[in-house]
């Protein structure tokens, strides 16, 4: 076991790999990526895997279109495989105030340079025959989409990261942060104490857990996300674009012959890990087919073959949820060297080669390469809101994930 490093990196999903693999290939060293089970082994590999280019705001559009371009060239900077396929996407409105958020989306998504436009109910059809037009009031094509193999994406990172140099210490849980004077002095494992006076604490779903733990807080909601994936079925091709239906917010894309698809439904689970017990791991979450089934229902005029397709597999996990539905990435006020990459909000996988990158240059070079204020724990006061409160703001930005009202 190490007892040194310069940077200490908890988590090995994809926004701590990614970190991991860029403070690396910046030069850094001694970068050391612990993880307390299997390297990227917990939410990530169970995302959906897609990059939505059109977002809120014009600085997460700048990064995801930073990290769709090393997506795809993932496989040249990292030297590990990533299935990617550039197929497009269709945002479908069934509903007139969802029309108006389409119209806003494409003029923000053309003054950054997105391929988006709006196309009849009819054309959506042409290019995804799986899209019925009835009932659908506007669409948007954005050309930029594309989707991964979420399998690949952390695991890829954290060994492109090994082969620079990076140790990888999975089977290793960090039990607290240590501090002197509010300075980082160093992290507590179950197998002994690591040195370092740079800490991320990229732990997913358990980020809040190891930051309370080490008196910090943070104010996210682990909440459940989950999807099936059909059997194969004819006329599926991998290059049909993705869909998604606003106000039901529901997703699919094509997936080994047959669809993925999921919601962002009404009244999400969320989750204290504290009391899920110190072995739980996200294979034990209990999924719940009958919420996918509702919605299957709610788009059948749309998408019929939610409802008819035989599911192949079901799988959940569980991303983390804030307020206002940005990350928080960054480091902590009042305290030298601990620094977040969390607060996915359901988006942190595709995003993560660009935050990674963002937080790398932060760590290793005093600031990072773009203007991050929106993403730091500080836009939170401390205590602002009962826990209750939080959850509630958080269900509102999980149901309205693609910006309708
Ligand atoms: C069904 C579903 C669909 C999704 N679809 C998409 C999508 O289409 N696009 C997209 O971008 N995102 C999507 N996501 C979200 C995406 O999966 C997450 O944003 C991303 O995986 C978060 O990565 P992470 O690194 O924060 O968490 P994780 O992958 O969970 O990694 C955190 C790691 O921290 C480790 N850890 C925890 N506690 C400790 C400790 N004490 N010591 C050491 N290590 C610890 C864990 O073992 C884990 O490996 C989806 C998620 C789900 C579940």
């Amino acid at each position: 076991m190490i007892e040194h490093a310069d940077v200490i990196v908890i988590g090995s999903g994809g926004l701590g790999a990614a970190t991991a693999f860029y403070l690396v290939k910046r030069g850094g060293r001694n970068v050391v990526l612990i993880d307390k089970y299997d390297i990227g082994s917990q939410t990530s590999p169970r995302a959906a895997g897609m990059v939505s280019c059109v977002r809120k705001s014009e600085l997460m559009i700048e990064l995801i279109k930073l990290a769709a371009e090393r997506i795809r060239r993932f496989t040249r900077e990292t030297g590990q495989p990533l299935d990617w396929v550039h197929s497009g996407s269709l945002k479908v409105a069934r509903r007139d105030e969802d029309v108006a958020v389409i119209e806003d989306d494409i003029v923000r998504g053309r003054r950054l340079g997105l391929d988006v436009e709006r196309i009849s109910p009819e054309e959506a059809h042409r290019l995804n025959p799986f899209l019925e037009p009835d009932g659908v009031a506007a669409v948007m094509r954005v050309g930029d989409d594309m989707y991964f193999n979420p399998a690949q994406v952390a695991v890829g990172f954290a060994r492109g990261a090994q082969a620079r140099g990076a140790t990888l210490l999975p089977h290793t849980a960090v039990t607290r942060v240590l501090f002197e004077g509010g300075s980082v002095v160093g992290v507590e494992t179950t197998r002994g104490t690591i040195h370092g006076s740079i800490v991320v604490d990229a732990a997913g779903a358990w980020t809040r857990q190891i930051a309370e733990a080490s008196g910090l807080s943070i104010p996210l909601v682990p909440t459940a996300q989950q999807l099936f994936v059909t059997d194969p079925l004819p006329g599926v091709r991998a290059d049909l674009p993705m869909v998604r239906i606003m106000d039901a917010a529901v997703y699919v894309r094509p997936c080994d012959g047959g669809f993925l698809w999921g919601v962002y439904e009404e009244d999400p689970r969320f989750f204290d890990m504290e009391s899920l017990g110190e072995n739980f791991q996200i294979k034990h979450m209990l999924l719940d087919a009958a919420v996918l089934w509702r919605y299957a229902d709610d788009v059948k005029r749309q998408l019929p073959v939610l409802s008819t397709a035989s599911v192949h597999e079901h799988r959940g996990g569980i991303p983390t949820m804030t307020a206002d539905g940005q990350h928080i990435v960054g480091p902590t006020p009042g305290t030298r060297g601990f620094f977040f990459a969390s607060g996915c909000n359901v988006a942190g996988l595709s995003i993560s080669p660009a935050l990674g990158d963002a937080l790398a240059a932060w760590i290793l070079e005093g600031a990072p390469p773009m203007d991050l204020t929106p993403l730091a724990v500080t836009r939170f006061a401390p205590g602002s809101w009962s826990e209750e409160q939080l959850r509630g703001r958080a269900r509102w930005q999980y149901r309205h994930f693609y910006g309708s009202v």
